[in-house]
């Protein structure tokens, strides 16, 4: 008898879905002068996210990833990165070839995530130069600030792939004043530094593009003060407050 198996499945890949473009930065790739793809759609609902515009799959102010391919060819010699942002990049299985189309042109590629794929995380990782990870909280306590249950567990599995990966990268966290408090930073440090985690960033919430209007009211000047980081900055080599 002949065993007749099934034809493997295929998924159909997309162009990368892009929402938006920065032509030039000099603050999303450390050292590098470098384009940012802004990348639609992520399955985490943060309400201090400052792109809401990114979130669902399709977007009103698509830009065709051919122009942007068009847009980085003339760039070649002029920019030394391109970086894909989001929304949540990993999110599209057109990230891949977008990544390959990128190294070709002889870019370094670099990645902001916050890890919600850790399967796309280890195929893409090969190809990136470099990762800003988005930590959200204590991994136990992810769904409080994502609204999803299990994003911590995706999370922690993608940022433990980055830590034995040797792909340069920083771990960072948005700290809003109504999110964070002291005591609970201290506690994700200490994890964090646990896990291996050598360089981390604080970075203060922004009120700009946010959506959550309770989240936007009555804020503190500045709050991640001098006593908030002392008993978390000798935990890393490198530690660093971003200021809104
Ligand atoms: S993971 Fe990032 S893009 Fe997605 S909702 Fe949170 S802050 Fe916004």
């Amino acid at each position: 008898m002949i065993a007749i198996s099934a034809p493997p499945v295929h998924h159909a890949v997309r162009s990368l879905v892009v929402g938006g473009l920065t032509p030039l930065s000099t603050t999303d790739y450390p050292n590098h002068l470098s384009a940012v793809v802004f990348c639609q759609g992520c399955p985490w609902r943060c309400g201090y996210c400052h792109n809401p515009h990114l979130l669902p799959a399709e977007g009103s102010g698509q830009l065709s990833w051919n122009d942007v391919l068009s847009f980085l060819d003339r760039r070649c010699g002029l920019l030394d990165a391109v970086v894909f942002s989001g929304g949540e990049p990993l999110a599209q299985n057109g990230l891949v070839e977008a990544m390959h189309a990128g190294r070709s042109m002889g870019f370094k590629i670099g990645l902001h995530t916050g890890g919600a794929y850790p399967r796309r995380f280890a195929e893409v990782l090969p190809l990136v130069d470099w990762v800003g990870f988005d930590i959200k909280a204590r991994f136990a306590e992810y769904r409080r600030i994502t609204a999803v249950r299990g994003s911590g567990d995706r999370a922690l599995a993608s940022a433990m792939l980055l830590l034995g990966s040797g792909v340069d990268h920083e771990f960072r966290t948005t700290v809003h004043p109504h999110q964070h408090d002291s005591p609970g930073l201290e506690r994700l440090a200490k994890d964090l530094s646990e896990l291996g985690v050598r360089n981390y960033v604080l970075q203060e919430f922004r009120a700009d593009g946010c959506a959550d209007t309770t989240l936007v009211k009555n804020l503190p000047i500045s709050f991640l003060t001098e006593s908030w980081c002392a008993a978390i900055a000798p935990r890393f080599t490198s530690f660093t407050v971003r200021r809104a």
